[in-house]
């Protein structure tokens, strides 16, 4: 039916037909080359003539429709002279090439005339296969590529569903050998002319070096360790070869590129290449053919979760289509739809488990807890200081929330010493003025070691709040607070002498109960996660809940991030700060940093010194801070009181450490970033951080904001370290763009737009940052899809609050898988 000849001239015939657009394949002509050429060769059709006809394909696509009218004549000129006569095409517009009718060779499987289909032509799924299948079933994968793929999480054909590739090359773009440049990726079509393996380093490693031409030139390529390559490279066999070009000796070649025959589908060349994140043992091209036939296999199955109305109104793809699309897309635009359309998936569920979440809370009503003037501007006045206007205004929205019977659910969001706790503090004492009980939980064993004083400071002041005898209402718990201890807590929660707990996640065991529970605040609530938080709730009847945080969000970023919430911001610092004196300093300048940090000691001071972030393990890290105190205290400031703080000290040890410090027992703090959050010593003025460029800028402004806590000058020395092997490398001018905006600023919200800027939002949320670690796909910087997912939240949850619609169903169902996932939860 068709030959080599008869198939091409079909589709220049179509391509004609449809003016030269270059799209009588799919894709463009040139994408026939891999089918064509074999059949060519099969066929054996005159070599020369084959090779005139690859470079013509290559070029094509690349002229515009005058130049294409043209070639299209050439070609039809070229192949009268080789096909058995026929009458020359009447005007160039026209059909040049006419159908042949007699196949010089027996009929090939067409798959030129229909090369997007043999393309895609997708694996269905065995039968009895679902997506709740075994990765097993995928052929190949036995049980060592099993264990592989168990530890990137993917177990089942869901799971490889969801595992999304972080990027997609384009290697789409097909080229003639001799039109390559430097640095591009793409995809060639070549022969292998010859195949050479040597031993380099010593004979412990071999490389094969493999020349591939095409027709318009010559390229090697090279790989290492894969001495099996030979053995299957037989100069003569058709490839794709798919890559990054790189230079060697002058020369341009491909390194390790990804290489495929060409008879096989064109699934690791030639498209639009998924790039997924690997395990030692798992290489890219056995992954992606895993990939390919587990998406291929559950996709269809997959039930979509969107209303077929909203879809359509807003022109979504099919889920099942965007799921395949997202890792296998056959062009951009089916990608970025794909993403988009799974974006606001997980938008959608994020918005709808949040407004329910805030209308389940709104259902059951809250006692409320309320404050006349008068013992408010006691309480107030009773302060060691007096609170600054921003503090007045925040605790003006507590108060007025805490006085309704519709629980609180408020943010307070001020930058580092902006004095958030004195508001906490205050809540709590309005609850406790009202009889309910209150709790206060912190991150870490010494933030809540520190929040137990300042609150039993505070509020010892206040006089007519009754706090047992020896302030006994006031109590601490934490992992590592003793048994006998725990139960004295325990009676005394239940008999409602303990007022207020302060502690750790210890707070939110089943053994700790309230007996009237009114009040719940979060410190530094992002380093919680949704479970803890709605735990600590559920230790009341719908208690308040007041949540703080020092994690400057930007305006663009905190209509996703804290949802509902009702925001307060604290936008306004305690009166007689001075701002930190931050300096960048070089390794040369070390020995002058140590004499400036001994100056402020020996004027009554305190100093910080924070070692370089590891990034391998805590224990590493913990390591080289041991390391590094030992140093200080026998060769650098033998005759300084230096003490030694690290994560993987006891939480006992840790809290002995920081009482000495915070009584001014020691002079020194030698510390990981463990100080990072909320420690407060107003009499330490001076820090020097090691390895500055390794801090994020978000967490070079909390270290910072340690010191510059009091009524003293203080000051911030980043030393500039080159980064080392093995660290986060990353471009000088980016270190010195992030160290820079700390010298200039000490605007929390500046640095976060910075860092913002610097990292985009995925980095700059972290996985810390409960609730988007689920959103694998939703860009937190795309506004408009975020305002859609609201506003179709919205609507649904407006007509059925509970998507209790048949037409609801898998959503119901998609929402609380998102939830249960540990996600959303923000507040
Ligand atoms: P953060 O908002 O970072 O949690 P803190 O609540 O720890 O800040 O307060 C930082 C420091 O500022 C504390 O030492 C606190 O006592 C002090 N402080 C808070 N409010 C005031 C104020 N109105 N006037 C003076 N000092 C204040
Ligand atoms: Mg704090």
């Amino acid at each position: 039916m068709s030959n080599p000849i008869q198939n091409l001239r079909k589709i220049l015939h179509t391509e004609a037909e449809r003016g030269f657009d270059n799209n009588g394949i799919i894709g463009g002509l040139d994408k026939m080359i891999p089918f064509w050429e074999p059949q060519a060769r099969k066929a054996e059709l005159n070599p020369a003539l084959v090779d005139e006809v690859l470079a013509w394909l290559r070029r094509y696509p690349e002229l515009d429709v005058v130049g294409r009218k043209q070639a299209m004549q050439d070609l039809a000129v070229r192949l009268e002279g080789e096909a058995p006569p026929e009458p020359p095409p009447a005007k160039a517009a026209a059909p040049p090439v006419r159908p042949q009718p007699k196949p010089a060779r027996p009929p090939e499987t067409s798959a030129l005339a229909r090369p997007e289909q043999s393309r895609e032509k997708a694996p269905q799924a065995p039968a009895g296969v679902t997506p709740d299948s075994d990765i097993t079933v995928v052929r190949g994968v036995g049980p060592k590529q099993a264990a592989r793929l168990a530890k990137l999480g993917i177990h089942t054909l869901h799971d490889a569903l969801t595992y999304f590739p972080y990027r997609h090359v384009d290697y789409s773009v097909l080229k003639p050998i001799n039109r390559l440049t430097y640095g591009e990726e793409v995809t060639i079509v070549g022969t292998i002319h010859e195949v050479n393996t040597r031993r380099i380093k010593g004979g412990r490693s071999q490389l094969t070096q493999v020349i591939i031409g095409d027709g318009t030139g010559e390229i090697q390529c090279t790989w290492f360790n894969q001495p099996w390559i030979r053995e299957r490279f037989k100069p003569g066999r058709q490839i794709q070869i798919a890559g990054k070009t790189d230079l060697y000796l002058g020369k341009l070649v491909f390194t390790s590129p990804d290489w495929e025959w060409i008879d096989v589908k064109a699934l690791h060349t030639g498209r639009l290449v998924p790039i997924y994140r690997l395990t030692a043992g798992l290489t890219p091209k056995a992954m992606r053919s895993i990939m390919y036939h587990a998406v291929h296999f559950a996709a269809p199955q997959v039930g979509d979760p969107l209303p077929a109305e909203l879809r359509e109104r807003r022109g979504f793809p099919q889920l099942g289509e965007a799921l395949i699309a997202a890792h296998f897309p056959d062009t951009q635009q089916d990608l970025t739809n794909a993403q988009r359309r799974l974006g606001f998936d997980e938008l959608l569920f994020l918005q709808l488990g949040m407004q329910r979440q805030r209308a389940e809370w709104q259902a059951v009503p809250a006692r409320p807890l309320a404050a006349d003037d008068a013992w408010l501007a006691q309480a107030a006045g009773a302060l060691p200081y007096e609170l600054t206007g921003a503090q007045q205004r925040v605790l003006a929205d507590v108060r007025a929330d805490l006085a309704r019977d519709v629980p609180m659910n408020r943010l307070i969001q001020g930058d580092v010493g902006s004095g958030k706790t004195v508001v906490a503090a205050l809540a709590l004492a309005i609850g406790v003025h009202n009889g309910a009980q209150g709790a206060f939980m912190a991150p870490t064993s010494i933030l809540a070691e520190q929040h137990f004083q300042s609150v039993r400071g505070l509020l010892a002041r206040i006089p007519d709040l009754d706090l047992g005898p020896g302030l006994a209402g006031v109590r601490l718990l934490q992992g590592s607070t003793p048994a006998a201890e725990r139960e004295a807590i325990a009676a005394g929660l239940a008999d409602g002498s303990v007022k207020i707990l302060v502690g750790t996640h210890a707070l939110i065991q089943e053994s700790v109960q309230f007996s009237n529970l009114g009040v719940a605040v979060v410190d530094e609530q992002h380093r919680f996660g949704v479970e803890q938080r709605g735990a600590l709730r559920g230790k009341g009847a719908n208690p308040h809940l007041l949540v703080m945080t020092a994690t400057p969000i930007p305006r663009s970023l905190a209509l996703t991030v804290y949802g509902d919430l009702d925001v307060s911001l604290v936008d306004e610092m305690p009166p007689g700060r001075r701002p930190v004196d931050t300096r960048i300093i070089y390794p040369r300048e070390r020995e002058r940093a140590y004499q400036f940090l001994r100056r402020h000691v020996e004027r009554g001071r305190q100093a910080f010194i924070v070692c370089p972030l590891v990034e391998e393990s805590e224990a590493v890290e913990a390591r080289a801070a041991v390391d590094e105190h030992a140093r200080l205290s026998s060769a650098v400031f033998p005759d300084l009181r230096l003490q030694l703080l690290h994560g993987k000290m006891k939480p006992a040890e840790k809290e002995a450490v920081m009482e000495q410090f915070r009584a001014g027992e020691a002079d020194m703090l030698v510390s990981t970033s463990v100080i990072e959050v909320g420690v407060d010593v107003p009499n330490a003025t001076v820090m020097l951080v090691e390895g500055a460029n390794r801090f994020g800028l978000a967490q070079l402004h909390q270290l910072r904001g340690r010191v510059g806590r009091g009524e003293h000058k203080s000051y911030c020395l980043l030393m500039a370290a080159a980064p080392e092997n093995g660290s986060r490398m990353m471009a000088d001018d980016e270190v010195d763009e992030r160290l820079q905006a700390m010298a200039a600023t000490t605007d929390g919200f500046v640095l976060a737009e910075k860092d913002l800027e610097l990292r985009g939002p995925g980095e700059f949320l972290g996985t810390r940052q409960a609730g988007f670690s689920e959103l694998r796909m939703a860009r937190l910087t795309d506004l408009p899809l975020i305002d859609l997912a609201r506003r179709e939240a919205a609507r649904i949850f407006e007509t059925d609050p509970d998507l209790a619609e048949p037409d609801h169903a898998l959503l119901a169902a998609r929402v609380a898988d998102f939830w249960q996932t540990g996600s959303g939860d923000v507040s």
